[in-house]
């Protein structure tokens, strides 16, 4: 299959990617309405952002743009400037976490860059157009923030020599984080705050509290980086309690 797609022509390539986006935008979707339909009784927020027509385009041409970025790593893949290697599965394991913390750190650096005053306006905002959140958000972005993450990744993947396996699971995991933080449910329950190394994992009251509150929690996958620089909302533990929330 590998083979297939390394001989696959642009086009081919361009409609395996459009619809691979396509099926993760829509399995996002659903994903993110049974959390809220599953955990009705632990809303963060008490009502989803409504939806917006300019919201909806934009998260179209968020997942234009995602398999636009697909087929630049696809291309970059095809004349070995990106190395997807076939390793076990430790190292598979491994890569997936070195590419979620750099990545994590990649994102907090852009995130607090974005949010600086003069700059905000410019793109970012259009994110926090929703305070609270709902099943589209994580696809509502300015065109430049969406390819910036994509440059943030193909850059990683030009400079790491990445397992295939181990770039799946991290995709895996940026769409389950992604519609986690942006659900506006905590399906988790209060005993992961206490756990050694999960209390580290990025949750969705942390996410959505940077909804609420943009100058805190601008981590996205760890709260290791907020936590570094001090930057985690200091409600950030009483939220995860459940403290406020109606369950
Ligand atoms: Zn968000
Ligand atoms: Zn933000």
């Amino acid at each position: 299959m590998l083979e297939g797609l390394r001989n696959a022509s642009f086009a081919e390539a361009g409609g395996i990617f459009l619809v691979s986006n396509l099926l993760i935008f829509g399995g996002s979707i659903l994903l993110c309405w049974l959390l809220g339909f599953a955990f009705k009784n632990r809303r963060i927020f008490d009502r989803w952002e409504p939806l917006r027509r300019v919201e909806v385009g934009a998260a179209i041409g968020t997942v234009f743009l995602n398999s636009a970025v697909s087929v630049i790593g696809w291309w970059l893949w095809t004349r070995d400037l990106i190395v997807l290697e076939a390793s076990s599965v430790g190292r598979s394991v491994f890569d997936a976490m070195v590419m979620i913390l750099a990545m994590d750190l990649g994102m907090y650096v852009f995130h607090r860059i974005a949010h600086v005053r003069w700059l905000y306006p410019l793109m970012h905002r259009f994110h926090h157009r929703h305070e609270a959140t709902n099943p589209i958000s994580l696809f509502v972005f300015h065109p430049i923030e969406v390819l910036g993450f994509g440059g943030l990744m193909i850059f990683f993947l030009a400079v790491y020599p990445m397992t295939f396996a181990g770039l799946i699971a991290y995709l895996t995991l940026n769409v389950l984080f992604g519609t986690l933080g942006h659900s506006g449910v905590e399906p988790f329950p209060a005993l992961v705050n206490r756990l050694p190394l999960i209390r580290w994992v990025g949750t969705s009251t942390f996410h959505a509290e940077h909804h609420e509150h943009p100058r805190y929690n601008f981590g996205f996958y760890t709260l290791l980086w907020d936590r570094l620089f001090g930057t985690l909302d200091p409600e950030y533990d009483r939220r995860f309690a459940g403290e406020g929330r109606t369950d």
